[in-house]
């Protein structure tokens, strides 16, 4: 809690993801030490890249138990949130579907990282790029956002323009104006389903000075319709847990929005603003 507001960083991750080495324990201490009220364990399982040898495999269990453990040991100080990060799960639908079909996550996550049969956008060396060329693959990675959008469990999208974070970082300049249709629809799909729209924070410690996505598109967000919102710093390491969501709390309130929203008994609650 920070000046009479419940803090939620619905986006986190431990060292069950191949790229933190941060333990739960550490996690979970150092967000109750940041004022963190709640908190989601959102792991990295790219099924794709797991599948192709690419990222080592994820071991589900184990992070369950340490969840739970958690759960029981910060009763009362912290709410713990058992989710996952779920990569391009319409690239393997069949395996990504039988995954939660085993694992009863509380929070699903939908992410996408790569295009079909491409290397993860962080990847890429865009200072090669031109403008146009960083368009072109933005135009595909929406399209492909649209098609996940399918995928038949999605509680939340994660970090909508997430290439744009390294374009950017390249000094790559995007004309968004040419997306504004395709992100309304993808918009429109989220409302219909009623899955939430995360306001991914890692963007105003990344190069971006704003969330993922940022202020234009959640205010076309609203202008579709869209209310639902989830909060997460995707943090990678304690330095970083919780960090931004107030900002963000703030940016969304001055857009108009009343509440956010965190997972709860397989739907939502609001969370005010
Ligand atoms: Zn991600
Ligand atoms: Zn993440």
């Amino acid at each position: 809690m920070k000046n009479g507001q419940i803090i939620a960083d619905l986006h986190t991750h431990n060292h069950h993801s191949f790229d933190s080495e941060m333990h739960p324990d550490d996690c979970f201490s150092t967000a109750v030490e940041a004022g963190v009220d709640i908190i989601a364990v959102t792991n990295h399982f790219d099924i794709d890249g797991v599948l192709d040898g690419i990222y080592a495999g994820y071991d589900v269990e184990t992070d369950k138990s340490e969840v739970l453990r958690g759960q029981k040991e910060y009763s009362g100080r912290l709410r713990i949130i058992w989710g996952i990060e779920l990569g391009q799960p319409t690239h393997r639908q069949r395996e990504a579907l039988e995954f939660l079909e085993r694992h009863d996550f509380d929070y699903v996550l939908l992410s996408l990282h790569n295009l079909r049969d491409v290397p993860d956008f962080s990847f890429w060396d865009y200072s090669k790029m031109t403008d146009e060329m960083c368009e072109y693959w933005l135009d595909k990675y929406f399209s492909q956002i649209l098609d996940m959008l399918d995928f038949p469990r999605c509680d939340a999208l994660a970090h909508l323009t997430y290439p744009y974070r390294y374009m950017k970082q390249a000094g790559r300049k995007v004309d968004f104006g040419r997306f504004r249709d395709k992100i309304a629809a993808i918009y429109e799909k989220l409302i219909a389903r009623g899955a939430a729209l995360e306001v991914n924070t890692s963007g105003y410690r990344q190069g971006m000075g704003a969330p993922m996505p940022d202020e234009r598109f959640l205010a076309l967000y609203r202008e579709c319709g869209g209310e639902l919102t989830v909060v997460g710093s995707d943090a990678h390491r304690r330095n970083d847990i919780g960090a931004g969501i107030e900002q963000a709390y703030g940016l969304l309130r001055r857009l108009g929005y009343r509440h956010t929203y965190v997972p709860a008994r397989g739907g939502f609650e609001p969370l005010p603003l």
